[in-house]
């Protein structure tokens, strides 16, 4: 029989590197309620139909990314991971419907406040979530198909303030602490404005002007690009077309007025908060229903995937899935790349070191060893229990692995209540009485 593996693009996450997916939820949960978010979970799978409407058709995640499937109860045979073909969007009817895993959460976090009538509160949301996507893509170093994103989004009715330019500052100037408090150093913010709807498409039809007398120098991808949707050539990688793109028209003198005034609010305040950014012409994200304010946040040790999180703004998402008018802001961080950024700076999971290592001297004490870690671990020690059929050398060998300080445990220290305890680092060995032994212990 052939050995089963870990799907491919998927991989398992062991100690200690856990401890450092632990260190970083721990601390984005920390910062996300020192700025009153909450914390919400939506299904990890969804209606189609709300991916190819939330992100949209054209976008890379819903023409070739996504994991759809169709019940097999609904059709009487096992699970089809087929791509995402355009015809099985958004069966109504529960024997159709077709089902995706989620690519992102924002779609799902958006149809839950439009579901649960959050925005009949009155009161903006913000609300966060850490979880697991799924996206069809070609695995490699910082890109897999199942990575983690920790993300978030504020959004409200327009009379709750959503609109304001201060939510973009706000986000922005979080994300840049929590970065900070990660300890990644070195990150850039990256920011632009893609306007509204109506800019983006009259900045469309400027590019594709001004592509038609140099597009035939370009790369395959951008003569089809130039052709089908002009915005995405200015996200292409190809070296030699970097001059050409460069010389392009910028999306800045299409955006009409208010969306200048906007973007100006946003950097203004960036500004009075000193939050670093640069102004990148070029940051056009994907979808139709983003509004003004994109951005990402770069690092330069990643590599080829160096998009440590991307966001922005998304006034027209709620409509596009049939909600009330909500607009919002948010963002979505790889926390795979996260690890993979603290790891080249060099912040490897510290070694696990436990407070005590008790070591029961033949099996007759076994029983009361356990009772001794119980003691220990109810008072808050982290405590690793040996056993008795080791001989002391090995129990010696395996506490100096694992552990600050050995705890013998024999059958004289049952009948005296006093008991050997040995400090590795100092190589001082101590007599404590048991009463004491968890102050002790926690010195
Ligand atoms: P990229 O250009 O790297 O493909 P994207 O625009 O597809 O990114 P978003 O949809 O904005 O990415 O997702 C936000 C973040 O999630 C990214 O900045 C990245 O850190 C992370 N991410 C996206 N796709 C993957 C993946 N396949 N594996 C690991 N992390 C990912
Ligand atoms: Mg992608």
């Amino acid at each position: 029989m052939s050995t089963l593996k870990a799907v491919r693009g998927t991989r398992d996450l062991l100690p200690p590197e856990t401890s450092l997916w632990n260190r970083i939820e721990a601390t984005a949960r920390a910062i996300f309620a020192r700025y009153n978010f909450g914390e919400i979970r939506t299904p990890i799978f969804e209606d189609t139909s709300l991916f190819a409407r939330g992100v949209g058709e054209e976008t890379d995640i819903v023409s070739k990314e996504m994991y759809t499937f169709t019940p097999a109860d609904d059709v009487g045979r096992g699970l089809r991971g087929e791509g995402c073909a355009r015809s099985r969007h958004g069966g109504d009817s529960e024997k159709s419907q077709s089902l995706t895993l989620r690519p992102e959460n924002t779609a799902g976090v958006v149809r839950a406040y439009i579901e649960h009538k959050l925005g009949e509160t009155g009161q903006l949301q913000k609300l966060y979530y850490i979880g697991p996507q799924f996206r069809r893509e070609r695995p490699q170093k910082g890109r897999y198909r199942q990575f983690f994103q920790v993300g978030a989004e504020v959004i409200g009715p327009p009379s709750a303030g959503s609109e304001s330019p201060l939510r973009d500052a706000e986000v922005l100037e979080m994300l840049a602490t929590l970065l900070d408090e990660l300890g990644i150093t070195g990150w850039t913010l990256e920011l632009n404005s893609v306007g509204a709807p109506a800019d983006r498409a009259r900045y469309n039809e400027t590019l594709r002007a001004a592509l038609v007398p140099v597009v035939g120098q370009m790369c395959e991808d951008c003569q089809r690009r130039a052709i089908t949707n002009p915005l995405r050539v200015l996200d292409c990688k190809v070296p030699e077309d970097q001059p050409i793109i460069a010389t392009l028209p910028v999306i800045a003198d299409s955006l009409d007025e208010e969306s200048k005034k906007h973007f100006a609010a946003v950097t203004a305040a960036l500004d009075a908060a000193g939050v670093p950014y640069n102004r990148n012409h070029r940051l056009v994200r994907g979808l139709d229903y983003y509004t003004r304010t994109t951005f990402e946040f770069t690092h330069g040790g990643l590599g080829a995937q160096n998009a440590l999180l991307g966001g922005g703004r998304y006034d027209g998402l709620s409509e596009a899935i049939g909600g009330p008018k909500a607009p919002g802001i948010g963002f979505a961080m790889g926390e795979d790349r996260l690890v993979l950024t603290l790891q080249a700076l060099d912040q490897k999971a510290a070694p696990p070191q436990v407070d005590a290592y008790i070591a029961p001297l033949g099996e007759s004490v076994n029983a009361a060893a356990l009772a001794l870690a119980r003691e220990l671990r109810r008072a808050g020690l982290r405590v690793e229990l040996g056993d008795g059929s080791f001989r002391l050398k090995k129990s010696f060998e395996a506490a100096d692995k694992t552990a600050r300080r050995i705890v013998i445990l024999g059958e004289d220290e049952l009948q005296s209540g006093i008991l050997t305890v040995k400090d590795f680092a100092t190589g001082v060995q101590s007599k404590v009485p048991r009463a004491e032994l968890v102050n002790f212990l926690k010195q």
